[in-house]
């Protein structure tokens, strides 16, 4: 064990606060990382403030993890002291299960360790996550950053780039396909780039006509101002598929009337019960498709981060000192950050 610093909340209504806690010291397959860079998502303020019902306190968020490795176990393989790697939303899962064997961790029959709040598998602790000087990983739940990658915009991948870059390789979305992105936050942002890279001609929905010129500077062909009626009645039947990112309950059916017959409606944010009701007709009589993605396998985080170096793709950040972490929550809940705040750890130590 060693001492580690970190921002952790103490209970669902204080504030993120500076504190010191113990960090395991490397099993033989663990690889130990100095933070340098973490991602701020939405599931850390959900998740400090016990909006899921699931918080373990104290709860150290951070689940868009670069740093540096500063030790390996015995029996590690896949990195080295000094690699720059990563570490997105799980650090561990029950590595057998049908899920597991498939390279899809995050479907774990057991359920997957989460970087934070959750037991560790061994010892039972409460997982801490990456608003810290550093933490201990096994290997596998480890990914390389790429050399041609910028570290701080590259922490956004392992969480809002695999949620939007795995269901569009899932689902197959190629050159030509009609993609519509819901949303152009964090996660809708990515999803125009990556739908983009994949050949799709894209369109972003959006509620304010004010997002139209952002969306095509992000890579958007087409903008569609959802509260326009007129509009969305003239894009109906038009989409292979939707990715929807919206992370707030809104009315589907809009939407399931711009799909093509065969289209898949994929969401990616938690928003249930699903409110308005959505009527089975607008699936049934053209063969729609509703679809739910969680992030993605460790195999595939891994993919996406290479995806995002061959092809000059990066998240837009904001830098953000940790000091300043409380008022960067609150920034986001008002919608007001282009499109991550990462944290530099650099600003935990002075
Ligand atoms: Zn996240
Ligand atoms: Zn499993």
């Amino acid at each position: 064990m060693y001492t580690a610093i970190g921002y952790a909340a103490q209970s669902a209504t204080t504030p993120l606060a500076p504190v010191k806690f113990e960090r395991r010291s490397p099993r033989p397959d663990d690889v130990a990382i100095e933070i340098l860079y973490c991602g701020v998502c939405h599931s850390d303020i959900h998740q400090a403030r016990n909006e899921w019902g699931i918080a373990v306190y104290p709860l150290m968020p951070g689940h868009e993890i670069v740093g540096k490795v500063t030790a390996i176990g015995a029996n590690v393989s896949k990195h080295k002291v000094g690699d720059l790697v990563g570490v997105g939303c799980m650090v561990d899962s029950c590595r057998s299960c049908d899920a597991c064997q498939a390279n899809l961790e995050q479907y774990c029959l057991e359920g997957p360790t989460m970087t934070y709040a959750t037991p560790d598998r061994v010892d039972g602790s409460n997982t801490m996550g990456g608003y810290s000087d550093s933490i201990v990983v096994s290997e596998h739940f480890v990914v390389r950053i790429p050399q041609k990658l910028d570290l701080a915009s590259a922490a956004p991948i392992l969480c809002a780039g695999i949620t939007t870059y795995s269901p569009l390789k899932h689902y197959g979305v190629k050159a030509g396909d009609k993609v519509g992105i819901l949303g152009m936050g964090g996660l809708g942002h990515m999803g125009i780039k990556f739908a983009k890279a994949l050949g799709a001609e894209v369109t972003l929905f959006t509620r304010s006509a004010s997002k139209a010129e952002e969306a095509r500077r992000q890579g958007a062909d087409h903008v569609i101002v959802s509260t326009d009626a007129e509009q969305m009645k003239a894009a109906a039947g038009h989409f292979d598929f939707l990715l929807d990112t919206i992370p707030v309950q809104h009315d589907l059916n809009p939407y399931l009337d711009t799909l093509r017959f065969d289209g898949v409606h994929i969401l990616v944010g938690l928003i249930e019960p699903v409110d308005p009701p959505m009527h089975a007709g607008k699936l049934v009589m053209s063969r729609r498709v509703l679809a739910g993605s969680l992030i993605g396998g460790i195999a595939e985080t891994q993919e996406v981060l290479d995806f995002c170096a061959e092809h000059d793709i990066t998240c837009d950040i904001e830098m953000l000192d940790i000091r300043q972490i409380n008022e960067a929550y609150a920034r986001m809940i008002a919608g007001d950050v282009k499109y991550r705040f990462v944290i530099d750890m650099a600003t935990l130590k002075v």
